[in-house]
């Protein structure tokens, strides 16, 4: 049977925070957009879910915030670096001014279910959900368009650009044949489970934290997640999960244990299988390039982060925001040239690279285990507090680039 064909302006590939906004800042000035996502719900177990105010003030902005809020989340209100009982860095979000003086801890559904709620008023919105994007339709050495296999059959989807913004294993970029630049350097193996606190979520609202332990060998992130959960991720170096097993579970329970002396208990009661926990693989990277003829790679498909310092949501966002009034542009001079597409790469770049700089200081000054390291942090930490230095990279790590502002002058 043929594929159905549709016909749109803008296809974008991936509904994640980047696809979603980018979907909905698009309608909004009046340009026809399919998203083709190939999962059906927004159910993300493992995904990040603390929101940096950066993000939290575009979403607001674009009218999504308070609806995603109302769906549930917690407010924390400082990122917290503790070794043994010592708390060695303490960024206290509410030195930043209001109302996202805090970090949000928000399940992404809440987020995208609400971006698609916005997005459906619009005549001109195409929705392919269950639809998983298997190949380019190339047109005179340009990209022209997506194949999609779904539920019920084949899709052809035949635009003036395709955004490829499907993620860190992005497909359409292994399509376009752009390499993804992944830093061996910064690899690492997190094994990431949820441990439930039945009934009211750990920590009051004013002293809930974000918090990397370092009690014994490998640091450990927690933070408290809506509704009552505490979401643990426990660092290892890459391709150290056989070792990390190689004892048996009992084993590995006690590691955990004693890595996050606090909730031991709730470890030992809920950590009952291996199948209790999830290993994902965690690296950094750049593409190479992230335009071609009539296409563009955004978010983690162009630039994939650490999760140590919580950055990829707002990255993400940010680059919707920014790629935004060029395509209106692209679309108003009918021209999707890798030359035209291209100004969205030098103009981004520099926010990037400093972003990853940004984030190979902090694993490092987090997650390195030797011996000069462990000497040294607490002093640098303490020496660091109170100095401008401080408040800068307090302010580049909640808001990223904060000169990106939504180019409202597009909307209609
Ligand atoms: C363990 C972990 C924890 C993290 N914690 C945080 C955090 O706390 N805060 C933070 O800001 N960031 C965090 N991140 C990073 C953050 O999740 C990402 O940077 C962010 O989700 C990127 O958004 P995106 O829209 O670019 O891609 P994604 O969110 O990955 O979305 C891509 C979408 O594309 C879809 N897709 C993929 N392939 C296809 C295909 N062939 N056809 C159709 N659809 C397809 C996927 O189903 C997905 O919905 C974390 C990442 C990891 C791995």
């Amino acid at each position: 049977m043929a594929a159905q064909e549709v016909r749109t302006d803008v296809c974008i590939v991936g509904a994640g925070p980047a696809g979603m906004v980018l979907a909905l800042l698009l309608l909004r000035s009046g340009v026809r957009v399919a998203v083709v996502e190939r999962s059906r719900t927004h159910q993300r177990e493992f995904r990040g879910e603390i929101l940096q105010p950066g993000a939290m003030a575009l979403l607001d902005d674009l009218g999504v915030l308070a609806g995603a809020r109302a769906r549930g989340a917690l407010e924390h209100s400082r990122f917290r670096l503790v070794e043994q009982e010592r708390v060695l860095l303490d960024i206290d979000y509410r030195a930043l001014p209001g109302p996202h003086d805090h970090l949000l801890s928000i399940p992404q559904a809440h987020v995208l279910d609400e971006l698609l709620l916005h997005c459906e008023k619009y005549e001109g919105f195409t929705w392919l959900s269950g639809f998983r994007v298997g190949g380019l339709v190339r047109e005179g050495g340009r990209v022209a368009g997506v194949t999609a296999d779904g539920p019920d059959g084949g899709r052809t989807v035949l635009a003036h650009c395709v955004v490829g913004a499907d993620g860190r294993f992005s497909k359409v970029r292994r399509l376009a044949g752009i390499g993804a630049g992944r830093n061996d350097a910064f690899d690492l193996d997190v094994l990431w489970f949820k441990l439930s606190t039945d009934g009211a979520p750990p920590g009051g609202a004013a002293g809930r934290d974000v918090r990397v332990y370092r009690a014994s060998g490998s640091p450990v992130l927690v933070y408290a997640s809506w509704p009552d959960r505490l979401q643990i991720g426990w660092t290892l170096p890459h391709k150290g999960y056989r070792q990390a097993v190689a004892g048996g579970l009992e084993q590995l329970r006690e590691q955990l244990a004693a890595a996050v002396p606090p909730y031991a208990g709730l470890i030992r009661e809920q950590v009952t299988s291996l199948r209790d926990l999830s290993l994902l693989d965690v690296f950094s990277g750049r593409a190479d390039r992230w335009a071609d003829h009539g296409l563009v790679l955004i978010g983690d498909a162009a630039h994939t982060h650490s999760p140590i310092g919580a950055q990829g949501i707002n990255l993400a966002v940010q680059d919707a925001v920014l790629l935004h009034p060029l395509l209106v542009s692209s679309l108003a001079a009918g021209d999707a040239s890798r030359e035209f597409l291209s100004a969205y790469e030098r103009r981004r770049s520099p926010g990037i690279a400093s972003a990853m700089r940004l984030q190979a200081v902090q694993s490092k000054a987090m997650l390195s285990t030797g011996r000069f390291a462990t000497r040294v942090r607490p002093r640098l930490a303490a020496a660091v507090r109170h100095t401008p230095l401080h408040r800068a990279v307090l302010r580049r790590i909640a808001y990223g680039d904060p000169r990106i502002r939504i180019a409202r002058e597009c909307f209609r």
